[in-house]
């Protein structure tokens, strides 16, 4: 069984502007207090959590090989969770159920504009056996088009990209309709694919790199349960 869920900030023990469950040691918290929020994070999952040491790239790695600088993660393992940490990027979930295949994607703008996520998608099928029509994607909390305002320079590049829906009143970019494009150009069912509504920079129940600058980082988490 796959199972995944998206943290927030509470039911840590960090202070500041990174109260209370951030995940990130990169973003100048305390590493004594990000060391047990991951410690209650590998209690929940009863397994080792893999974060990775994510870059803005394209880069891709199985959770076999040696843990380094990347954004996408992917794992047929079942003594792993794999976790993506984000402050308004999106966090990226996808998984095979028939494959036992999991994958934790970070996709910012950044990311999207590299096309990391149907990049994912095939090296899910290429290394992994996985069937396109059987990936599930899921997109947590976000920063969203009410409040992803870019330059204009960036909104035009994102149009030449992507379709015009992507770009909305003038340059608020559409992030996870980006992610959906592309993952549905690859051969993803569209009702494979989930977008969470909330929007990280608007609900204070996330950290927002947008709203608070100094903040924290909270997590999409996935792994494999054996029954
Ligand atoms: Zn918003």
């Amino acid at each position: 069984m796959i199972r995944y869920f998206f943290t927030d900030k509470r039911g840590g023990v960090s202070e500041g502007p990174y109260r209370s469950f951030n995940l990130a040691f990169h973003v100048g918290d305390d590493a004594e207090a990000v060391r047990k929020n991951r410690a209650i994070l590998e209690r929940k999952v009863k397994k080792r959590v893999l974060f990775m040491n994510q870059i803005h790239s394209d880069k891709i790695i199985s959770a076999s090989d040696n843990l380094c600088e990347c954004d996408a993660i992917v794992s047929d393992r079942d003594d792993l969770a794999l976790a993506v940490m984000v402050a308004d990027c999106v966090p990226l979930l996808m998984f095979d159920r028939h494959a036992g295949v999991i994958a934790a994607v970070h996709a910012g703008r950044a990311g999207a504009f590299k096309l990391i996520a149907k990049k994912t998608a095939a090296y899910m099928c290429e290394r992994f056996g996985c069937d396109p029509k059987n990936i599930e994607a899921v997109m947590g909390p976000h920063i969203r088009s009410c409040c992803y305002e870019v330059s204009s320079k960036i909104a035009r590049e994102a149009a030449a990209i992507f379709s015009k829906e992507c770009v909305k009143r003038g340059r608020f970019l559409d992030i996870s309709l980006m992610l959906r494009e592309s993952l549905v150009q690859f051969g993803l069912k569209s009702d494979k694919i989930r977008i969470s509504k909330e929007c990280s920079c608007c609900n204070e129940r996330y950290f927002s790199y947008r709203r608070e600058g100094v903040t924290g980082r909270f997590a999409g988490v996935i792994y494999k349960e054996i029954r």
